[in-house]
């Protein structure tokens, strides 16, 4: 039967010579049992750049009978040994830098600098797996007179992680080379909008010398999502996305007993108070609210303005004005996101906020076809107005304003999401002020975008995460592992207490 490509979630202006991706099971490419497939564009034209199939629950059983035939032998592989294949792949991630980011380029639409900027953080966390043969290690104990107890990690099994559109590469990796170093073998559901990556970083793990099947790939969309929750053979779940999709995903697979964790939205607030450094604060938070088109569950997207700080809007302002989509900005994923970014900010012009900065109809000349949406500061916005409690996911920052720092952070502390939140001050005691009380995972001061760098972990609180654990880092190591408690005695004469 010839292949349905479904109607694109953007729209194609022109179709090319488009690359037809297939699942990754066992080490080899493997053409997914569906004949539906979905178009993958590149966001700067809207030209399809390669079709993605949409893969069956049978698809998800073919790569767990994989992951779980490659788990014996991996799990058993002494774990000084699984890192050498990870040094190998770091090796590799460095010398394919550009080629790499050139692939999030083109699929996802982020500009090239930032592009490289997310294959950085991808080497980052590998380098951090290289050295879990001394963070994972386990302890022992004697626990009473010629009794020991030890404890040892094991890997869970087989494990998954769902990504989303905007992070193609670093996402995957957040969870690619922690998994596996500590024994596990892999399923990856890559976002449907940017599976190309994907596929790459499969080829790379392969020449690294990665057993088949350790790693697998299968697209798809909700289908594929539901086979992974509800599969027996999976033992743990990991999910980066939306709010909305990770309450669903975090139900549906801990109701299946598994082991998850899902991170979703946010909405980001940055309290400004008026002895902030103008133009360190100005350019941050102008960075920050426009870096990667606004698509970062970390980017700033709400600033509280307190008491007289106007010097800084207006700093900022100026700054924003020189974030030009097509040169120093990206265009957003999708016709779709550019539609809901721009009626977000149409509401809020219609609710009486005052637009400083209006990126509402931007194009870039040679690429129409682009889904562009430049930077876009709005004023006097009230903490009612959907705009200021919504995730926008666009170049898009509100300003709300606040008499005191107290009312700034009633503001921040009633939104339901807690991915991150930064101060912006020169006195060191309102800056801890604002950390001790912020409703959030991640606290920046005097820096807007505030991931935490390895070994540090990244996960946010409230509705923007669910579940135990944060994904990376030491404490990943937790959610990866199960700890195995033995108990040992050796000297079956002496009895020195109840213990022993
Ligand atoms: P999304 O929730 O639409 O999709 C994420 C994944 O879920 C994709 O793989 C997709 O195929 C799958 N999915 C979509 N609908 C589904 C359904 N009904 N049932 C099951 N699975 C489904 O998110 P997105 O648009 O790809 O990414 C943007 C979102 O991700 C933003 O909300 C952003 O804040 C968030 N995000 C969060 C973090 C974080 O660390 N907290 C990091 C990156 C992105």
């Amino acid at each position: 039967m010839a292949p349905e490509v479904l109607a694109p979630k953007r729209t194609v202006t022109k179709t090319v010579a488009a690359a037809c991706l297939q699942n990754y099971i066992g080490g080899k490419e493997v053409k997914a049992r569906t004949t539906q497939s979905l178009s993958v564009t590149d966001p700067s034209t809207g030209q399809e750049i390669a079709t993605v199939p949409l893969s069956r629950a049978e698809d998800v059983d073919d790569a767990v009978r994989s992951a779980k035939a490659a788990f014996h032998k991996w799990s058993a592989t002494p774990i000084k040994e699984r890192v050498q294949v990870f040094f190998r792949y770091k090796m590799l991630l460095e010398q394919h830098r550009q080629e790499l980011a050139l692939l999030v380029n083109q699929e996802n639409g982020k500009v090239m600098n930032e592009a490289v900027a997310e294959v950085e953080k991808a080497i980052e966390v590998t380098e951090f797996a290289c050295s879990m043969p001394q963070l994972s290690s386990g302890e022992i104990l004697e626990v009473s007179k010629g009794v020991e107890c030890r404890i040892d990690r094991h890997p869970l099994g087989v494990v998954a992680s769902i990504t989303p559109f905007n992070f193609p590469n670093m996402v995957p990796n957040w969870t690619i080379p922690n998994a596996l170093v500590l024994g596990n073998t892999l399923i990856l559901k890559p976002s449907e909008q940017v599976p190309i990556s994907s596929m790459r970083i499969a080829g790379l793990l392969k020449e690294a010398g990665l057993p088949d099947g350790v790693f697998n790939v299968v697209h798809g969309a909700q289908e594929v999502v539901e086979a992974l929750c509800d599969h027996s053979g999976i033992e743990a779940l990991t999910f980066v996305g939306s709010t909305r999709i990770a309450k669903i995903v975090y139900t549906r697979a801990t109701a299946h007993l598994k082991r998850a964790v899902c991170l979703g939205g946010a909405k980001n607030h940055l309290i400004v108070l008026p002895d902030a450094h103008e133009e360190m604060a100005a350019s941050n938070i102008a960075a920050s609210m426009s870096g990667c088109a606004g698509q970062r569950c970390m980017a700033a997207s709400a600033m509280v303005a307190v008491g007289p700080v106007d010097h800084i809007i207006d700093r900022l302002c100026q700054e924003a004005k020189k974030i030009v989509p097509g040169k120093n900005l990206g265009p957003v994923i999708s016709l779709q996101a550019k539609e809901r970014i721009e009626r977000y900010i149409a509401e809020a012009e219609r609710e009486g906020a005052k637009i400083l900065v209006d990126g509402r109809g931007a194009t870039v000349q040679g690429k129409e076809g682009g889904y562009w949406v430049g930077p876009t500061v709005i004023d006097f916005v009230r903490p009612d107005m959907k705009i200021a409690q919504e995730e926008v996911f666009g170049p898009v920052l509100v300003i709300m304003r606040a008499k005191t720092v107290d009312e700034a952070l009633k503001i921040e502390n009633s939104n339901p999401y807690g991915n991150a939140a930064s101060v912006f001050t020169q006195s060191g005691a309102a800056a801890r002020y604002v950390m001790e009380r912020a409703s959030a995972g991640m606290i920046g001061i005097n820096i807007g975008v505030p991931v935490p760098r390895e070994p540090f972990s990244f996960g946010g609180w409230n509705e923007s995460k669910f579940g135990a654990c944060d994904i990376t880092g030491k404490s990943s190591i937790e959610f990866f592992t199960k700890l195995k408690k033995t108990t040992t005695k050796w000297n079956p004469e002496s009895k020195a207490n109840w213990m022993s």
